[in-house]
């Protein structure tokens, strides 16, 4: 396709926190666009987010989202989830408010369009008080990066497509969207992802391209994350079902193996060649 670079194939990176591919990494795979997750407390200054703007621009790299992330959160187990994981568990969630507004704040001085979270098991009954506390929450915060012209894209995973459209709904605010990752639907046992699509495709800003197969208890215990193209997500039908929806933005690939980087590096790098293969088919 000529002109714009539809659907522009993206690495889910870091710059400081430790996890991700890395810049040189990047540039070694050749994609035009990253995601990054939020450098931690000490780097979220405006002088590395001039150097760190710097450097992608000089390579040509285009940050579409900044990734918040939160000391505490573990991904051990769904119960572990459940108790530690974004700005649902009441513990944490007023000073990490406070540091999503830090990271919004470095997102914005980065240039980046806007930041991605992970909210957190929303509480299934949609007209309780503690899910009324989460829309309060993400109102707050789609007001404040509203002020700084950012979008907010909460990752999917935890939640059905059905709870998802119903908090998206009450929170009702222009700026909010969806990162979609269709591995996550499987890893956490909460719907088939292709259709899970469909239902929030209208929603959909950002996606990571990722990849599981089932567990044999789903909603129980995890499914296992696996390379791009290998999992149950059927890559084909969810680049298919993105142009579909009308999905133009950029494909994030998503694969961290922190005790691997080797690994990790080779494999990244297969998902790239996997989805510009899969675009040439589709587009
Ligand atoms: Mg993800």
């Amino acid at each position: 396709m000529a002109g714009k670079d539809v659907m522009p194939v993206g690495v889910f990176t870091s710059i400081g926190a430790g996890l991700g591919a890395g810049i040189e990494a990047v540039k070694e795979m050749g994609v035009p666009t990253v995601q990054v997750h939020a450098p931690p407390p000490e780097l979220r200054t405006e002088e590395h987010a001039e150097s760190v703007k710097k450097q992608f621009a000089e390579a040509g790299i285009q940050i579409t989202l900044v990734f918040c992330g939160f000391p505490g959160e573990s991904y051990e187990s769904i119960p572990i989830v459940r108790d530690t994981v974004g700005l649902v568990p009441e513990d944490t969630r007023d000073e990490r408010i406070e540091q999503a507004r830090e990271i919004a704040d470095f997102a914005a001085a980065l240039g980046a369009p806007g930041i991605g979270i992970h909210i957190g098991f929303v509480p299934e009954q949609t007209d309780s008080p503690q899910f009324a506390e989460i829309v309060g929450v993400l109102k707050g915060l789609c007001e404040y990066c509203k002020a700084l012209e950012l979008a907010v894209h909460l990752e999917t995973g935890q939640e059905t497509a059905d709870a998802l459209l119903a908090l998206l709904q009450q929170v009702g605010r222009d700026n909010l969207g969806v990162n979609f990752d269709p591995a996550n639907m499987i890893l956490y046992g909460s719907g088939e992802p292709i259709e899970a699509l469909r239902k929030v495709g209208h929603l959909v800003k950002s996606v990571h391209c990722k990849d599981a197969t089932w567990a044999a208890k789903p909603g129980e215990e995890w499914g296992a994350e696996v390379p791009l193209g290998q999992g149950d997500v059927g890559m084909d039908s969810f680049l298919r079902t993105l142009a579909e929806i009308g999905y133009d933005g950029p494909l994030t690939i998503e694969r961290e193996i922190p005790e691997d980087p080797e690994r990790q590096k080779a494999e990244i790098g297969q998902g790239v060649q996997l989805l510009n293969d899969l675009k040439a088919k589709i587009l």
